[in-house]
């Protein structure tokens, strides 16, 4: 197995390859691959509702909450709640915080009013801004965050809180550590960084939020259609959702979310120690009060040594190393999946090239 950094799709745990596999061409006893089984079987639905209910469990979501399972990737939910939440008279609210929240807000732009709280561009997102509540202006529909920042390795410490639902774009840190999920409106996050492959996103919502919407929203963008339907209104990804459930027994047999946030920090601080400790040889691109722990981005002292790191990391196994290209340098990604020895490994790797240069 390659020692699998890459920022998404991303590495997942073998125990829920080799359990996949096991079970690839006969589920259940049903003869079928959980991939043949119609939708609207008893098998399937155990292992639909079967994901849905340990997701509820292991991030202990109250029932004020819906667990949809969409397509689109979270790239549609950029469109998607502005469509179904930017009701008439009302202001979107967002925090830029990267590339991935300057896309929900593109889109937002396109639907109705919106309005920036806080950005940290100025500062090359190397930091989460502070921002004033106060200054929401109008009658705000909610308010965006992105509570990781996969480009540029920049994560929420702590979350707003305000009189309107809070949204999160949590794509690359859902389940990476316990949260408090009733300080949100809604949590949504594609699956293929935490949570299994890609094609399967996950929406949290809150049931208030979920409303009839305008005649004119294609019944496939209304959250309404999902939350009515069991997300089963038409095909759903279906062994897409049967890794997830895998991956979320996983958690489970690990300890739960709380052992794999302590195991996060953990890898987090063997790289972050390997830049603090290199006299600015690695320098962080985030700063350190800003540090994600599940992106780490650095870079070295020219464009050379980065060449030459990747293609040394490369020859001796490490996968996925290099820089978002609109940041360049490296990134390790270190989501839940990724083993403790592996970013070891990779400590060692960064402290024996310092040394041989
Ligand atoms: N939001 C964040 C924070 C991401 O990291 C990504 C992808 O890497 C996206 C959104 C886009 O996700 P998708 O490719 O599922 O549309």
């Amino acid at each position: 197995r390659a020692l699998n950094f890459n920022a998404g799709p991303a590495a997942l745990p073998e125990a829920v390859l080799q359990e996949a596999q096991k079970h690839l061409l006969n589920f259940n006893g049903t003869g079928m691959s959980v991939m043949e089984l119609s939708h609207r079987s008893k098998d399937y639905e155990e292992v639909h509702v079967g994901a849905q209910q340990q997701l509820r469990k292991l991030l202990a979501i109250s029932e004020k909450y819906e667990i949809l399972l969409l397509q689109g990737g979270a790239s549609l939910q950029f469109s998607m709640i502005p469509l179904n939440l930017l009701t008439k008279g009302k202001i979107g609210h967002y925090v830029l915080t990267g590339s991935w929240s300057e896309k929900a807000l593109k889109e937002a732009k396109k639907v109705g009013p919106t309005s920036i709280l806080a950005s940290s561009k100025e500062d090359q997102y190397r930091s989460i801004p502070s921002i004033k509540i106060e200054q929401l202006e109008g009658d705000g529909a909610y308010l965006h965050i992105t509570s990781n920042n996969t480009i540029y390795g920049t994560e929420w410490k702590t979350y707003p809180s305000s009189s309107i639902p809070l949204i999160a774009d949590m794509s690359s840190d859902i389940l990476s550590k316990r949260i408090n999920v009733d300080q949100f409106g809604l949590i949504y996050a594609g699956a293929q960084k935490n949570l299994g492959p890609s094609g399967l996103t996950v929406v949290i919502m809150k049931k208030d939020l979920i409303s009839t919407p305008p005649d004119h929203l294609p019944t496939m963008l209304s959250y309404e259609t999902y939350s009515k339907n069991q997300s089963l209104y038409n095909t759903p990804p279906t062994f897409a959702i049967y890794l997830l459930k895998l991956v979320l027994d996983w958690v489970e047999s690990e300890g739960g979310v709380e052992v794999i946030e302590k195991r996060n920090q953990e890898k987090a601080k063997l790289l972050y120690d390997v830049i603090d400790k290199s006299d600015s040889f690695y320098s962080g691109h985030a700063k350190p009060d800003s540090r994600s722990n599940m992106n780490v981005t650095f870079t070295l002292p020219s464009e050379e040594k980065t060449k030459e790191f990747l293609h040394l990391a490369q020859e001796k196994g490490f996968v996925g190393l290099n820089g978002h290209r609109s940041v360049g340098g490296c990134r390790a990604s270190i989501y839940n999946a990724v083993p403790v020895d592996h970013v070891a490994q990779l400590a060692e790797f960064m402290k024996w090239f310092q040394v041989r240069s």
